[in-house]
């Protein structure tokens, strides 16, 4: 008897198995094939993962599976191998770590053959000579089209800069033509002048080196390219896609979810005459499916996205990239919780192909693979081109007067700069008006009744918010202690630091850029339009100014708050601050003009700070490196961190206890395992749940998979399971 044995997306940890369809089968189906069933009364499309002889149930207790929908599986068999390697070391139900390896409408159950899709060709036996010379545009646009047998689509011809105007001169004069796209397979390797819209920049010495240290050797070949904001990095990768694209292959890139703007995805466009497809959380689903499907064909030759791309199947793979490989958006922060930038390496490895993580910042568990060898480590020290790299300067605040959190010798500066005709840039990461609205009479401070932290106080429109459950309610009128109204608002947030920059400077444009600033549609483009027309003007926000944009006419950049995240209860807390304030400081002087950093900051005398701002962001995490050596923190550790939350106080503790009483007892007895908890989580009540969390760690990574293996069924059978939410965090990043 064959029984098909299936991955479904349930919670449940196993796979379930079912008989062929009533209308049978005409050949053993595929391994990774989609297959539809019916599920208690719903129906579900699932993947198989076996072909089995026997049940361990009674044959008389399976049902028929409804249909098989494929005839070869969507995924390559190495990356369906990679989704279930990665549901086991995740610890997640294997068949919704699947589900979340496919488009959404795959994961319906559509179909995932192509729909004929129309593209542009140049009309048989027409040469360019058909359109005057003097008609540049048209000319140049028949003449790609003749380079392109296959056909261009209109996304393609549109981001080249044709407009459809001059497309439709061409077609009106049957010169060009659109029908159906020509199978892939016919498409030959281009040559490298049809590959290239711009030529390549002469690159660097420095640069140079790092184009050849990804080509070093042949297949499997993991580099860390260090290098600072500015120094190039970028086209190195631009010259190492250009590369492979040369061969045949094609290129992944994965960026962070903030850093996938459109200048970052138009510097591609614009290098590349190839299709170059992007994958991002604001396509509707068919756009995804189709942008997926042209990956997997080779259609795409270069696919840029965010974490869930890491999936995406190419037919010629030949590297993968992987920018701001510090960012944690590559962690999945609930269900499935996948590290995007540790899976690429295994795929990498699986389909032999180099693998760069680029960062200016590199994350300490990448260095640490850096220095001892597994990765090549290879370095920018110097800014591309002539831009020179930012000077810092701590500026003590200790009882200094500060209006708003801004000292004098802050905006001093400011109104040096921008008399100069230059842009400044004030980064606070605290959205709203001020972090906490505090009774002036009885110093009641008001907090959020579903977490234990306060509200902060927003202006525009006036009401509190809770930037923890999103709870949001009025202003009270009075206070619910002592019930005068004095209230008074405690620090500031972006939107009080735009309001007194703004008094402050009243004739300069004042740019708030946070994400209630820029939750209106285009609201992000707006602004940055404004900031590039490059007339003086200031810019305050939150980390979204930290990343992917690029401010050439900022000169000086201010961290108002440089201790923010100097005293963190996660001992992670110094790298994330380093990582970000380098990020911050990168945005500054990237053209001709050399910028400079002011650091406020009530710590100028903490060491740490100091090694930062002198020797740099390796030497800072090189003795961060030693630190959590000598105190047995990741990643000279594996962490698994075992979170439960419940509506009752001491709930998720209890349900945590009852595991730490089996692993005591030796019921579950593992060398080389230790755990730390249950303890309360820093915030213990959030959004109405009392949280709780238990830290399983281990120097061996087997050893703590295979403890994690045999807790998940225990947990699930707990009687207390039914009371709590719990989850398993394998690598977390954040404790
Ligand atoms: P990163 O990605 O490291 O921030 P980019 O690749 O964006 O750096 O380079 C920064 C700037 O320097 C860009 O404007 C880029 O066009 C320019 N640039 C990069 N490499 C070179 C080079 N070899 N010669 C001249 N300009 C370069
Ligand atoms: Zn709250």
């Amino acid at each position: 008897m064959t029984i098909l044995r299936i991955a479904l997306p349930t919670p449940l940890r196993r796979l379930f198995d079912y008989l062929p369809p009533a209308s049978g089968l005409e050949s053993i189906p595929a391994i990774g094939v989609r297959i539809r069933v019916p599920f208690g009364r719903r129906e579900l499309t699932g993947v198989l993962i076996e072909v089995a002889q026997t049940s361990e149930f009674p044959l008389t207790k399976l049902k028929p599976a409804l249909e098989i929908l494929d005839q070869t599986p969507p995924l390559p068999p190495h990356l369906l191998e990679l989704a279930c390697w990665a549901a086991d070391y995740y610890q997640h139900p294997v068949g919704d770590a699947l589900h979340q390896a496919l488009p959404v409408l795959l994961r319906k159950g559509e179909s995932d053959q192509p729909s004929p899709q129309l593209r542009w060709h140049a009309a048989p036996g027409i040469s360019s000579d058909a359109v005057a010379p003097r008609a540049k545009k048209q000319r140049a646009l028949l003449e790609w089209l003749l380079q392109h047998p296959e056909g261009l689509d209109n996304p393609t011809i549109r981001s080249a800069g044709y407009s459809s105007a001059q497309q439709k001169l061409l077609s009106d004069r049957g010169l060009i033509e659109e029908r159906a796209a020509v199978a892939s397979e016919t498409i030959a390797t281009p040559a490298q002048t049809e590959l290239l819209r711009q030529p390549l920049l002469p690159l660097n010495a420095e640069q140079q080196q790092a184009l050849e240290a990804i080509f070093e050797r042949d297949g499997f070949n993991p580099v860390l390219l260090q290098g600072i904001t500015g120094s190039g990095k970028t086209e190195v990768y631009l010259q190492a896609i250009e590369r492979v694209l040369h061969q045949g292959g094609q290129a992944l890139v994965l960026v962070p979810e903030i850093g996938l703007t459109p200048q970052t995805v138009s510097r591609f466009r614009s290098r590349f005459k190839v299709e170059v497809q992007v994958l991002h959380s604001n396509m509707t689903d068919r756009q995804r499916l189709d942008a997926w499907l042209q990956a997997r064909s080779g259609q795409a030759r270069v696919v840029i996205g965010t974490r869930s791309a890491l999936f995406t199947p190419l037919k010629t793979p030949g590297i993968i990239i992987v920018d701001e490989e510090h960012d944690t958006s590559f962690k999945q922060q609930d269900g499935f919780r996948y590290s995007a930038r540790d899976l690429a390496v295994m795929r990498a490895r699986a389909e032999n192909i180099p693998l760069v993580l680029g960062t200016a910042t590199p994350s300490l568990e990448t260095l640490h693979n850096a220095q001892s060898g597994r990765y090549r480590h290879v370095r920018l020290n110097q800014r591309a081109g002539n831009a020179r790299p930012p000077g810092f300067e701590l500026y003590d605040i200790r009882q200094q007067p500060l209006n708003s959190g801004l000292s004098d010798e802050v905006v001093r500066r400011i109104g040096i700069e921008l008399q100069q005709g230059n842009q400044v840039l004030l980064f606070l990461n605290r959205r709203g008006f001020s972090p906490a609205l505090m009774c002036h009479q009885c110093g009641t401070v008001i907090e959020c009744d579903r977490c234990d932290a306060r509200m902060t106080l927003h202006r525009t429109p006036p009401h509190l918010h809770c930037h923890h459950c999103d709870h949001q309610r009025p202003i009270p009128h009075r206070c619910p202690s002592c019930h005068t109204s004095d209230f008074k608002p405690q620090g500031a947030g972006t939107e009080r630091t735009e309001g007194v920059l703004q008094q402050l400077f009243p004739d300069t444009d004042v740019i708030r850029v946070d994400r209630d600033s820029t939750q209106r549609r285009n609201a992000m483009q707006d602004i940055m339009e404004r900031v590039h027309d490059g007339r003086p003007c200031i810019l305050v926000g939150t980390q979204m100014l930290a990343k992917g944009h690029h401010f050439p006419a900022v000169t000086l950049v201010v961290i108002l708050d440089a201790d923010a995240g100097l005293f963190s209860a996660d001992f992670r807390g110094m790298e994330r601050t380093a990582q970000l304030i380098l990020q911050v400081a990168g945005r500054a002087g990237r053209a001709e003009r050399p910028g400079q950093v002011l650091m406020q900051t009530h710590h100028a005398d903490h060491p740490t700070l100091i090694q930062l701002v002198n020797q740099g962001y390796e030497a800072f995490a090189t003795a961060e490196l030693k630190l959590r050596q000598n105190s047995g923190l990741p990643p000279f550790i594996y962490h698994a961190l075992l979170r439960a939350e419940a509506n009752r106080r001491g709930r998720a503790e209890a349900f945590l206890s009852t595991l730490c009483s089996a692993l005591a007892s030796g019921e579950l007895n593992l060398p080389g395992v230790s755990w730390l908890g249950p303890f309360p989580a820093t915030m213990e009540k959030r959004a109405g749940f009392f949280r709780a969390q238990l830290l399983l760690q281990s120097h061996d990574r087997r050893a703590l998979q295979q403890l994690l293996s045999s807790i998940t069924p225990l947990l699930e059978q707990s009687p207390l399971a039914r009371q709590v939410r719990w989850s398993l965090d394998v690598d977390p990043v954040d404790n």
